[in-house]
């Protein structure tokens, strides 16, 4: 099945376009299966949806990207169920997806097991999606990007994509959502960790789940997250990040939570930030595609492959200078280019 994006879609692939204008979530599920495949066929089938259906995701007035991270354990997928639960019952319709890096080394930490999300999961209104289970964290990042604007498009007006606390995943989320969360347990450890790996820089909302184990220990871990939140420069200069507790096992502290989101997407469209936000990240992404697609050009080019192997050895028994390597390399492939 021959498409090419711009050519218009196959008679089957419009059919699933349709389905998911529709918001019937078998079309979408389907759709994000093209997106994660590795085939060129699939790819190009997929290319060809989004840009079908581009034109009816990520309006910024109605829909909202919720990035949640935080480490194995802390209540991520509680959370979430407790506040997807919160949010259809308000006539919301949410979609989950995941950037799990660590997905394609152990199968997945994150919505591995099916019975996560029970309760959400048999909602009309939410689509839950697993981890793609294949590529590098970037690959993964860029399949859970495309299909978060599917989910867009099949009427899903807020997304949350959930990551684990480890550092680099983190960045990734935060540079494809309008808000980011980080879920934190109230402890010491916990706090110098996040703040060690640099995701507490990310974080417009800090929420300490599990507040009810130790109420003492939560709301002192909640005020020196404050402390430590002042110190640091915000991400925006209308919002101080807020520090908020919750039980998410008994669906305590989700509604304030989500009031603090809306405070938040409200500050944000006041200030024309939210929309910046979007178009900066919607520029950042193509060019993240521009810099891992010339690097896999140059990594094929037939000249690229001849003098690689030799100038690596060369660089590592420092014979040849870094710097040197890398222009002869960039030589060989400028000079097919006609650069
Ligand atoms: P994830 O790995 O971050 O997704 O964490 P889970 O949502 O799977 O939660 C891990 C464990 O913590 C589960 O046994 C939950 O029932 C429990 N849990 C989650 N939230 C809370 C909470 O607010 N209080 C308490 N006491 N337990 C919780």
């Amino acid at each position: 099945m021959k498409s090419k994006p711009g050519l218009g879609l196959s008679a089957a692939d419009a059919e699933l376009a349709a389905g998911i204008l529709a918001r019937q979530r078998r079309p979408l599920a389907k759709a994000i299966t093209l997106i994660e495949s590795t085939r060129h066929d699939h790819q190009a089938r997929a290319q060809a949806l989004l840009e079908k259906l581009l034109p009816y995701s990520g309006q910024a007035e109605k829909c909202l990207r919720v990035g949640i991270s935080g480490v194995p354990g802390v209540g991520k997928s509680t959370f979430i169920e407790a506040l997807g639960m919160h949010l259809v019952e308000r006539s919301h319709r949410v979609a989950v997806l995941a950037v799990d890096p660590s997905s394609t080394l152990s199968g997945g930490a994150i919505l591995g097991d099916k019975t996560r999300m029970e309760r959400l999961s048999q909602r009309e209104e939410a689509f839950i999606r697993p981890t793609p289970t294949s590529g590098s964290l970037g690959g993964v990042a860029e399949k859970t990007r495309e299909a978060m604007l599917l989910c867009e498009a099949a009427g899903f007006e807020i997304i949350i994509v959930e990551t684990v606390g480890v550092g680099q995943s983190e960045t990734a989320v935060a540079g494809m959502t309008d808000v980011f969360v980080l879920l934190q347990l109230p402890n010491a450890g916990d706090d110098l960790q996040a703040i060690k790996k640099g995701i507490v820089e990310l974080a417009d909302l800090v929420v300490f789940n599990k507040a009810d184990l130790d109420p003492a220990a939560a709301e002192s871990a909640a005020r020196q997250m404050e402390l430590a939140l002042h110190l640091l420069r915000p991400n925006s200069p209308h919002w101080q990040p807020r520090v908020l507790q919750s039980c998410a096992a008994q669906g305590q502290g989700i509604a304030a939570f989500w009031q603090a989101i809306e405070d938040y997407r409200k500050t944000m469209q006041d200030t024309g930030e939210f929309a910046a936000k979007r178009r900066h990240q919607a520029q950042a992404w193509m060019w993240a595609l521009i810099d891992s697609g010339l690097q896999a050009r140059f990594r094929q080019h037939p000249a690229v492959r001849r003098e690689l192997p030799a100038l690596a050895t060369a660089v590592e028994a420092g014979e040849v200078p870094p710097v040197l390597a890398a222009e002869r390399l960039l030589d060989c492939f400028k000079e097919k280019l006609h650069l």
